[in-house]
This record gives structure tokens, C-alpha cells and sequence, in this order.
């Protein structure tokens, strides 16, 4: 629930419970990424802390949009966030040759990212976690041995035997890790009030595929407010805003009836295939480890996956380090044995990563060259029946850009796009 007055940012951490001096996992990020984390490592009884730099709810640059791959992980707090469910999508092409893409059923569900991820670190303090909002992580190190990591925050210092790094594009965290991006993109955007005759905005989502290189622009609409956005490569930052202002006029929506919100802008990344996930006891997830999708730069599946199967991989290494320290002979290094039983743990998660959501990013890649050559022809392949269809059942869950990519015709053709 949005707290009435937001409270001023922590002075001071939580302490490990049981008088213990470090925690078994700590999560920097309170995103879709780190509140799963989160709720993932607590639910199977490790001590959890996750922290944010900023004051929660918070805004974030995002158009919220949800795929069914994200409905089925979410907890029912998140959930009741859900805004708006829409059944039609709107296609356009440099704003001409439009197309609509209706079902009878919705596909995509939209919601505020305050809310939605305020839901998500209530669902984690839930599960047991606790939450400090207002808590920068400024620096991050282990001990000599390895066998801890040790975090400098604004509030002070806090050790664990995991640290999740689920800070976002460009995170601290992602850093010290050495995530290395494949690309990186500039979306910028606009939170508009819902126009006084609302009843044409509602209940579809507005697509351009823009006239810059793998550039495009939304409108995603939410109870009060229209989500006006466009993205593209990073580096021409005046031709992202003048794409910007250019949609919003084209929509009717740049005269002064028009109130703007909120603006901002933000960067998303992804990662190269070799990407580091892990360095020591600290594995990253979410935007912070490059994971999203790179043509539609779809981020939240990817963020929720990732964010919970690296909770779920600290958990088991805590207890794995834990029960390997008070098990090892009094006289043999115990440091070592431990560590090594974290590290088993904590492969998992990448070996998740590499099986499941690399496949995606690489489809995701092929798409985009293609898109980024042809967006013309991507735009007459999303209006056959086929297209249409791999579209609906992909918003909706059904399939996955990873499945796609088996398809041997269809990536051909995308190669050859490319
Ligand atoms: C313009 C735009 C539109 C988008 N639209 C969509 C969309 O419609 N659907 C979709 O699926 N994806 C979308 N995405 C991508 C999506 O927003 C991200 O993939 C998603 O937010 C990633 O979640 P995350 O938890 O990894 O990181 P984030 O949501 O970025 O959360 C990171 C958190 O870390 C905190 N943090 C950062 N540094 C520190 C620090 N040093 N100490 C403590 N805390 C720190 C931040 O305050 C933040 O709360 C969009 C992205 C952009 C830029």
C-alpha cells in the first residue's frame, strides 16, 4: 500500500537475528529482481535483508507492462496491482500503415511500477525478509578468506555469506562482478493524465516502430494515466527526445490539455552471452546482470526469474556453508570446505540462467539485427495470421522468444532479415 508520508531515508541497519554478526543473505535492490530474490531466500529460512537506495514506493521509468511469463510468478500482492488488462495492441510504422491486433480475451496486464514493486517488497517482508528503503550500497568486498561479503552502506556496514546484486543498469554491484554489456539503450518517457474522454486510450496498447535503428515507442494505459514512452540505441539522446516529442504530437497528446506527470529517462542493458553472473560469494540478477530481452526490451520476466532462482540458489548456499563449517574437523581449514559448498550451491543459479533465459536473450538478439534492417518487414510479419499469432502467445506466456528460436524456417528467415 503507498504510505501516505514517505519516511525519511534509514539512519541505522536491521541486526542479523539471533545475535548473529552477518546475515545469510543480504539483496541489494528492491526491483522485481531483488523483492523476489528476496522472498525466494526467506521462504526457505535463510535471514534475509534487502535494501534500496531509495525511499519506497519509489518511481521508476518502466511501462510496466506484464507478460504472462510474469503473471504466473506473481505473488497475489503483486498482483492486485494489476491496473489495466488489454485484449488490442495498435501498430504503426513511422506512424503510418496502421494495424490492430485484437483478441477476444486480454494478453498483456500493465501496472505502476511503484506499486507493483511496493507489493513485491511487502510479499518478500512476508516471506520473512526485512526491507531498509533509503540504504545506498556504496561499496562492495569479501574478506580475505572468501568466506564473507562485506558491504558499505549509507547506514553502515553489513556482512553476508551471499550478496544478490539486483541494483539495476549500471548497479554497483554489477561492477564489482564485471557484467559486460552487449548493448545499451536509452528509453525515455512520459507519464501523461488520463485525457478527459478516455474511453478511445483504454483497454489497447499503441506500438511504433521508429525510424532510428531498433527504435520504438508506447502508449500503455493505466487506471489515471497513459504511459508515453519511446526507446533506442544510447548515444543520440536528442533524436530519442525529439522521437518522443514527435509521437506525443502525432497522438494528439503534446497540446496544452495534455498534463505531463512525471518525465524521466533510464538506461537498459543486456548481456553479452559471457557475461559474468557471479564473482565469490556475490551473484547478480535482474537489469543489474544485462538479463532482459534484447528486441523488445522486455525486462520484468526476466527480472523476476532470475531474482528468484538466485534466492533460491543463496538460500542453499547458506545452509550448505553453515552445515559444512560446523561439520568440518576442528583442525582442517573450514573456511575452504565451506566456500566450496557455497560455490557448488550457487552454480545452480547460473546453470538456471544459461539453460533458460540465455536461449531467450539470443532469439531476442536475432530479432532485434533483423528488426533493426527490416523494421518494415517485421511490421508486415506481425500482420499475417502467423505473426499475429506468435505474438498473442507470446505476450500471453504461451510460448517463448527461446522456442521461437527452435523454429529452423523462421530464424533462417530472421538471419537472412538480419
Ligand atoms: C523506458 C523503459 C520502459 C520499460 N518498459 C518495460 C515494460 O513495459 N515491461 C517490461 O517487462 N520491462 C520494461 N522495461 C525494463 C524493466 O523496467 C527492467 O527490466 C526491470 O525494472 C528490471 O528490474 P530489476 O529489479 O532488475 O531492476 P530495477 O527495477 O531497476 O531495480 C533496481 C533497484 O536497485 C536500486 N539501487 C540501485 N543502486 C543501488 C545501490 N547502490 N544501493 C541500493 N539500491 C540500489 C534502485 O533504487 C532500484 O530500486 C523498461 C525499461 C525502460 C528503461
Amino acid at each position: 500500500m503507498p504510505r501516505s508520508t514517505p519516511p525519511p531515508a534509514q539512519t541505522s541497519l536491521p541486526s542479523p537475528p539471533d545475535g548473529r554478526g552477518e546475515w545469510d543473505v543480504v539483496v541489494v535492490g528492491a526491483g522485481p529482481a531483488g523483492t523476489s530474490a528476496a522472498r525466494a531466500a526467506a521462504a526457505r529460512g535463510a535471514t534475509v535483508l534487502l535494501v534500496d537506495r531509495a525511499v519506497f514506493p519509489r518511481y521508476k521509468t518502466c511501462g510496466g507492462g506484464l507478460l504472462g511469463e510474469s503473471l504466473e510468478l506473481l505473488p497475489e500482492r503483486a498482483r492486485a496491482a494489476i491496473e489495466s488488462e488489454v485484449a488490442e495492441s495498435v501498430f504503426t510504422h513511422r506512424f503510418r500503415r496502421p494495424f490492430r491486433l485484437r483478441q477476444p480475451a486480454p494478453y498483456l496486464a500493465m501496472v505502476r511500477r511503484a506499486d507493483f514493486d511496493q507489493a513485491l517488497a511487502d510479499a518478500a517482508q512476508d516471506a520473512g525478509a526485512r526491507f531498509a528503503d533509503g540504504v545506498a550500497v556504496r561499496e562492495v568486498a569479501e574478506t580475505d578468506d572468501g568466506a564473507l561479503v562485506q558491504l558499505r552502506t549509507s547506514a553502515g556496514a553489513v556482512s553476508a555469506h551471499v550478496v544478490i546484486g539486483a541494483d539495476g543498469t549500471g548497479g554497483r554491484v554489477g561492477r564489482y562482478v564485471g557484467v559486460t554489456p552487449g548493448g545499451v539503450d536509452l528509453g525515455l518517457e512520459d507519464e501523461v493524465a488520463m485525457p478527459a474522454d478516455a474511453t478511445p486510450w483504454r483497454d489497447h496498447v499503441l506500438l511504433d516502430w521508429g525510424g532510428a535503428s531498433g527504435s520504438y515507442a508506447w502508449v500503455f494505459p493505466k487506471r489515471d494515466s497513459l504511459t508515453v514512452g519511446v526507446i533506442q540505441r544510447r548515444g543520440a539522446p536528442d533524436e530519442t527526445r525529439a522521437y518522443l516529442t514527435a509521437w506525443r504530437e502525432h497522438l494528439g497528446l503534446a497540446g496544452p490539455d495534455a498534463v505531463t506527470l512525471h518525465s524521466s529517462g533510464h538506461l537498459t542493458q543486456w548481456r553479452t552471452p559471457s557475461s559474468p553472473l557471479r564473482r565469490g560469494g556475490v551473484v547478480v540478477a535482474g537489469d543489474a546482470a544485462g538479463l532482459l530481452e534484447p528486441w523488445t526490451r522486455e525486462g520484468i520476466s526476466f527480472a523476476l526469474r532470475s531474482g528468484t532462482w538466485a534466492g533460491e540458489a543463496a538460500a542453499s548456499a547458506a545452509v550448505a556453508h553453515t552445515s559444512t563449517s560446523a561439520s568440518t574437523r576442528a583442525d582442517a581449514p573450514a573456511t575452504d570446505a565451506a566456500r566450496r559448498a557455497r560455490d557448488t550451491a550457487l552454480d545452480a543459479y547460473e546453470a538456471r540462467v544459461t539453460a533458460v533465459l540465455a536461449p531467450e536473450q539470443a532469439a531476442g538478439a536475432t530479432i532485434l539485427k533483423a528488426f533493426e534492417r527490416r523494421p518494415g518487414l517485421i511490421h508486415a510479419l506481425l500482420r499475417t495470421p502467423a505473426g499475429a499469432r506468435y505474438f498473442v502467445r507470446f505476450c500471453r506466456g504461451e510460448t517463448t522468444l527461446a522456442r521461437i528460436g527452435r523454429h529452423r524456417h523462421v530464424m533462417r528467415l530472421l538471419r537472412a532479415l538480419a
